[in-house]
């Protein structure tokens, strides 16, 4: 399941979403990214 990040709100916005039009449902923002899974987020230190 893809799911997108809203740059502004940074809110999960689900696939559903986007298949109409790329906004973010919550702030109206465009920009949507996707966010890297958790395993690859891990900080090495
Ligand atoms: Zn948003």
């Amino acid at each position: 399941m893809v799911q997108y990040k809203c740059l502004r709100c940074e809110k999960i916005i689900k696939n559903e979403y986007i298949k109409r039009k790329i906004r973010c449902p919550y702030c109206g923002s465009k920009i949507l990214y996707k966010p890297r899974t958790v395993s690859a987020t891990v900080k090495a230190i």
